[in-house]
């Protein structure tokens, strides 16, 4: 593979950020989280970051304009030209059909769809024991991946905390969203045939292998 325009999905808890990092320093892509563009937004209290957060405290989707706009907006930057690794977007089919038409005008396609895939209890455990970077966003869990020092980031020590949305009540509700919203897209991607599907109950290590097979060498 030569070109690197990525995709991650999967449900909530799946372990997207936690490859994410590895996958875009290895392959020299940018991350873009939806999810984390628009916590910063909600944190800088902008007007997109008002709207969002609604939807986002209650574990639903916010509206698909709002995140097609983050998105275009993003591919504009020229740390894109060289690929990118979707994460958390997209997440409906009109949101895969914008990116598509986006990367169209650009002469660009989804190169891989990775889909990382764990059984729904694994999924509750997970985000309902996730800690944060408030700073540099890596993910942590308090039994399956501990930082060193209890509530310290290991990458940048900045202070750890828990998301509102992972809650035990809108971790349900977050995962029937992904299943009736979201899953769809696999098989959206896999008409493409750009699908590559990952066991995800692995250890991290595990997984992220997994993926580099998938993917190859990261070439130059
Ligand atoms: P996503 O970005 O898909 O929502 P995260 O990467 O934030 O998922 O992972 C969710 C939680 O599960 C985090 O607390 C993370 O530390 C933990 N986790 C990630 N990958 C694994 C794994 N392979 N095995 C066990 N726990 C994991
Ligand atoms: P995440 O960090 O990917 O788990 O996303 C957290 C929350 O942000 C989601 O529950 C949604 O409310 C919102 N969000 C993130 N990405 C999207 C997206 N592509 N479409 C709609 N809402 C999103």
């Amino acid at each position: 593979m030569s070109q690197f325009d990525l995709i991650l999905l999967g449900p909530p808890g799946a372990g997207k950020g936690t490859q994410a990092s590895r996958i875009a320093a290895d392959y020299r892509i940018p991350h873009v989280s939806t999810g984390d563009i628009l916590r910063a937004a909600v944190k800088n209290q902008t007007q997109m970051g008002l709207e969002g957060k609604k939807y986002m405290d209650a574990g639903e989707l916010v509206p698909d304009a709002v995140v097609i706009g983050i998105v275009r907006e993003r591919l504009q930057e020229p740390d894109t030209a060289k690929g990118f690794l979707m994460d958390g977007f997209p997440r409906t089919i009109p949101q895969a059909q914008a990116l598509d038409a986006a990367l169209d005008d650009l002469g660009r396609a989804i190169t891989k769809t990775i889909v990382i895939l764990v059984d729904e209890e694994d999924l509750v455990k997970r985000l309902t024991g996730r800690r944060i970077c408030r700073v540099c966003q890596a993910p942590f869990h308090v039994n399956f991946n501990p930082p060193r020092e209890e509530g310290v980031c290991d990458k940048c020590r900045g202070e750890l905390y828990q998301r509102d949305d992972d809650a035990e009540a809108t971790v349900r509700n977050r995962l029937e969203v992904y299943r009736s919203q979201t899953e769809p897209l696999i098989d959206y991607y896999d008409r493409a045939g750009v699908v590559a599907r990952i066991d995800g109950a692995q250890s991290p290590d595990e997984v992220y292998a997994s993926i580099r097979e998938v993917l190859g060498p990261a070439g130059e």
